[in-house]
């Protein structure tokens, strides 16, 4: 099934060149030039249209990128690889405090930029290889009873710890951001503080290491957020 790539960007000269190098590389590609119109794009409901990864220009007319992004957040985990033309902005992006998974500067190479598009697909795309370790094999979600098992073990965990680790549990290998964190599993406190999220993922790890002392599943990547080893 051909991968859709959604390309937000109101200078049409860049959008065309993007598109371009993307259905050259067999990628469907769907361009729209206001972050009103892709919040939009991004709530089809057919999944074979749906947009896999998000292209988003940072000064768009009606809105900006980041505003953009932060409103996709709430309904779609999709990647977003964000193009820029300022250095300030690139700042914030870096920061990952609004969720995006990569940043072309402008002027870039249409085909460096979806050169980036693979790497952050390949790296959402479940573990391939049959046999391989994975978190399914270390960890089991009991949605219903709302309970994780690790190595067999049921942990005993708090409401806001046990939705944090389902939530990285979910997205093996996938760096969330602590923004994306708070986003999904503080969903009812909106004025979380990131040092919340590091001090549940601080008590989420003594909790695991009293199951194994050898292990320590949640990884944490500097300056990003976390995410939960692949393999
Ligand atoms: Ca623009």
């Amino acid at each position: 099934m051909p991968v859709t790539i959604l390309i937000v960007e109101d200078e049409l000269a860049i959008a065309d060149s993007i598109a371009y190098a993307l259905r050259t590389d067999g990628f469907v590609a769907q361009h729209v030039s206001l972050g009103a119109q892709a919040l939009q794009a991004m709530r089809a409901t057919d999944p074979a249209t749906l947009p896999a990864l998000v292209v988003l220009d940072v000064g768009l007319p009606d809105m900006n990128g980041f505003e953009v992004c932060r409103q996709l957040r709430q309904f779609c985990n999709a990647p977003v690889i964000f193009l820029t033309a300022r250095s300030d902005e690139i700042d914030r992006i870096v920061g990952l405090e609004i969720g995006a998974d990569d940043y072309v500067t402008k002027p870039f190479s249409p085909r460096e930029l979806v050169a980036r598009i693979r790497v952050v697909l390949r790296r959402l795309a479940p573990p391939a290889a049959p046999g391989a370790p994975t978190p399914g094999a270390r960890f089991e979600l009991r949605d219903a009873e709302a309970r994780i098992l690790y190595r067999g073990q049921a942990l005993d965990l708090t409401r806001y710890e046990y939705l944090l680790l389902k939530t990285l549990c979910e997205r093996p290998s996938h760096v969330l951001s602590r923004a994306q964190l708070m986003d999904r599993v503080w969903a009812d406190a909106p004025d979380t503080l990131d040092r919340t999220v590091d001090a549940h993922v601080k008590s989420l790890r003594a909790k695991l290491r009293q199951v194994d002392a050898s292990d320590d599943p949640i990884q944490t990547h500097r300056g990003m957020g976390y995410s939960l080893a692949g393999a």
